[in-house]
């Protein structure tokens, strides 16, 4: 093991015996995670990756397929078109909450299930049908991560099957104008971005993609554009941990996002893209361990972005 998989690994063992927390119970899937599960992983600029823990293990992305589906709807619209449809304001509100402005109908922002229903259906042509669209979601977040991603048919049935909340947010973005075309295509295809099955692996290499100005750092991909990438972590940056963002940018300050199978991935821009995964959830529906590891990262590491050097 090289020094650094290492004190990666050391670290794990450190934040091992946390067991604050449970896993997401809204769908059979998510409970069943096995609560003990913890991995970590780290991409630096020439691509080399280091995984430490439950590498291997597959869950489901969750709410951190928004910013990677917020890029892409930004590059295909462009940024004042994604900003008629979605605001750039951390909400302080739980990842699920029915707000919109109330003139306007715009959700605060992408990274609240309200922005992202709004994001996805910018996304393709407005006839565009649900697997066109999510073809377009997992080409491009399969580019992100630099292998070929998949959805989950049966987290996809669970999501669906119990997303009357998002189905509901959907039609009030319809009600208002914030979307023009069909609710159940932008509702359904987010159901399946959320479904994506991805490692920590994967979620280190999307995360140093948007670290790297776009470029993937390990198939040397242009992803999306350096302007594109600045936009994407500027949001993550007050908006990408629900409402504990502004503790999170406080103590840890890396752009950073999390999901409720209990992803977290954070940028350290030029310098590294790091993933951390463990299923038991606090109550803002981020993951425990996950924030621990990234933490004690960024403190070991120096890595508070708004730390002088
Ligand atoms: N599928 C979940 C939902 O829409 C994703 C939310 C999340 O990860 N916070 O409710």
């Amino acid at each position: 093991m090289d020094p650094i998989t290492a004190l990666l690994d050391d670290l794990l063992d450190e934040i091992r015996p946390m067991d604050d927390g449970a896993p997401a119970a809204y769908i059979p899937e998510l409970a069943a995670a096995d609560p003990d599960r913890l991995a970590f992983a780290v991409v630096g600029p020439r691509g080399r990756v280091r995984v430490v823990g439950d590498g291997e293990h597959e869950f489901t992305i969750q709410s951190i397929s928004k910013p990677f589906v917020l890029a892409l709807a930004l590059e295909e619209c462009g940024r004042e078109r994604v900003l008629e449809c979605v605001g750039v304001e951390p909400s302080g509100e739980p990842f699920n909450a029915i707000s919109l402005a109330h003139d306007t109908g715009r959700p605060a922002n992408p990274m609240v299930n309200a922005g992202a229903i709004a994001t996805t259906a910018l996304v393709g042509e407005p006839e565009s049908d649900i697997d066109e669209r999510t073809a377009r979601i997992v080409s491009k977040l399969s580019a992100f991560a630099g292998r070929s991603l998949w959805v989950d048919e049966a987290v996809y049935a669970s999501e669906s099957a119990t997303g009357d909340r998002n189905r509901a947010l959907g039609h009030l973005l319809r009600s208002y104008g914030v979307m023009t075309g069909s609710v159940e295509a932008a509702v359904e295809t987010y159901f399946r971005q959320c479904s994506l099955l991805v490692t920590v692996r994967d979620l280190a290499v999307m995360a140093g993609t948007l670290a790297f100005g776009g470029v993937n750092p390990v198939t040397g991909v242009r992803v999306v554009s350096t302007r594109v990438a600045r936009d994407v972590l500027s949001i993550m940056s007050s908006c990408g941990m629900y409402d504990y963002s502004g503790e999170w940018l406080l103590r840890v300050g890396l752009p950073a996002k999390s999901g409720v199978s209990g992803g977290l991935l954070a940028v350290a821009p030029s310098q590294f893209g790091v993933a951390a995964f463990s299923p038991r959830l606090d109550a803002h529906g981020n993951s425990v361990r996950a924030i621990a590891a990234v933490e004690t990262v960024s403190d070991r590491f120096d890595m508070h972005l708004l730390e002088s050097h």
